[in-house]
């Protein structure tokens, strides 16, 4: 059975096209810079790719239109019927949705009741669910919601510090993100520890970031909150700061709420703290050149991640396993190794050689207490899978 899983963003639309139960990646590719004249659509099949540049993509009809075209085209598919359902990634389920459910009418509204919690990414998921429902009517459509993995954190570590009633009127919480690579990531370091009872923190690395404490196979706590923006430095996200940083910026540059706002999510982290990139690679690079402010960049993103992996080591009484996945926790073996050299108190040492190494691999020194895994994620799969076992029930 084939099954697609979305992933529609403010100005791009990914997708991966999947043979399950097999797991198999048929096809996948992209739509980049939506909204504009100069758009890019890449499509991935066969071990080929194709690309085309410069292309008119006004809307996400007009992206998912080509999604369409592009698998037709290349003979991935002979028909539309070949597609046997679709799972969208849905940024906020807030506490409406404790799990994956098929999409109707009212579905959609309730998503779109979020938009507050997640203005950047919900209206953007929404428009593609409405696309694709357009496109591809007789299937059964799925929302897997980044949130849900963690509707088991407790309210003690889920509430802020704020009023309580900003909580009941507003949801003012932690909700969390990421929650379907931390849930594929930490089931597959479950099995690999090959008991129920464990102890586990993932650390999703990527342009966006998060840390999150499993045990037994329940999310109890993680660094993202209310928004995407909560936790340590990513790519541009500041992660943590105090809010007073606001009224200061009014103060000295006359900035606006949104224009701070937008400062610290879009020209902070690595971008904001180096001058030289939101990429790890060129930070990377230009730390090993030498450069201050690069350095600078990856040490304070390593102390933040350690300030939580250290908080969720106490929060778990101990740790069988901790877990590095995405674009950076797969591929940069600098920042893997500057997080974990901070960590060695912990009895958690990292065998450098092993570190250098690529793929997926078990890392830990052979006095470490312990495992440390470098997992590949994939949320794609998980989203295909919960398709197939809600049209397995319905
Ligand atoms: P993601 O958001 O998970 O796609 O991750 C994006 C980040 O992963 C970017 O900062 C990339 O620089 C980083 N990344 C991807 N591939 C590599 C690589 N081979 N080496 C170092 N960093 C990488």
């Amino acid at each position: 059975m084939k099954i697609l899983s979305v992933n529609a963003g403010s100005s791009s639309l990914k997708f991966q096209l999947l043979q399950m139960p097999e797991e198999f990646e048929i096809a996948s590719g992209l739509v980049e810079r939506i909204g504009n004249k100069n758009a890019e659509f890449k499509i991935n099949f066969n071990g080929s790719s194709s690309k085309q540049s410069d292309l008119v993509v006004l809307d996400h009809s007009v992206a998912v239109d080509l999604v369409i075209k592009g698998l037709l085209e290349h003979k991935i598919i002979s028909s539309l019927d070949e597609i046997q359902g679709v799972g969208h990634r849905v940024v906020q389920g807030g506490e409406t949705f404790k799990e994956s459910v098929v999409i109707d009418d009212d579905v959609v509204l309730k998503i779109a009741a979020l938009n507050d919690l997640a203005p950047l990414h919900n209206p953007a998921n929404i428009i593609g669910i409405n696309a694709f429902r357009k496109a591809i009517p007789n299937v059964l459509h799925v929302a897997v919601f980044d949130t849900t993995f963690h509707q088991t954190m407790p309210e003690v570590n889920f509430l802020y510090g704020t009023p309580y009633e900003w909580y009941e009127k507003h949801g003012v919480r932690k909700y969390g993100f990421h929650g379907t690579s931390h849930q594929y990531v930490s089931e597959e370091a479950q099995k690999r520890l090959g008991k129920e009872e464990s102890k586990i923190i993932v650390a999703h690395i990527g342009n966006g970031a998060s840390v999150t404490a499993v045990l037994n196979g329940k999310s109890i706590d993680t660094s993202m909150g209310l928004t995407p923006l909560e936790g340590f430095p990513m790519g541009t996200r500041s992660g943590n700061v105090d809010p007073s940083i606001f009224q200061l910026m009014q103060q000295k540059e006359g900035y606006s709420l949104e224009k701070t706002l937008n400062e610290l999510n879009k020209k902070s982290g690595y971008l904001g703290i180096s001058g030289v990139s939101h990429d790890s690679r060129d930070i990377v690079s230009a730390a090993n050149e030498g450069n201050h402010r690069a350095k600078l960049a990856l040490d304070i993103q390593a102390k933040r991640i350690v300030d939580y992996i250290a908080s969720y080591y106490v929060l778990l009484g101990g740790l069988d396993a901790l877990v590095f996945t995405a674009g950076i926790g797969e591929n940069a073996k600098e920042v893997r190794s500057l997080v974990c050299k901070r960590l060695e108190v912990l009895g958690i040492i990292i065998d450098d050689e092993k570190n250098n190494s690529r793929g997926d691999k078990e890392i830990q020194h052979k006095d470490s207490k312990v495992k440390i895994w470098v997992i590949p994620t994939n949320e794609e799969v998980m989203i295909a899978r919960d398709v197939l076992r809600l049209q397995n029930s319905n």
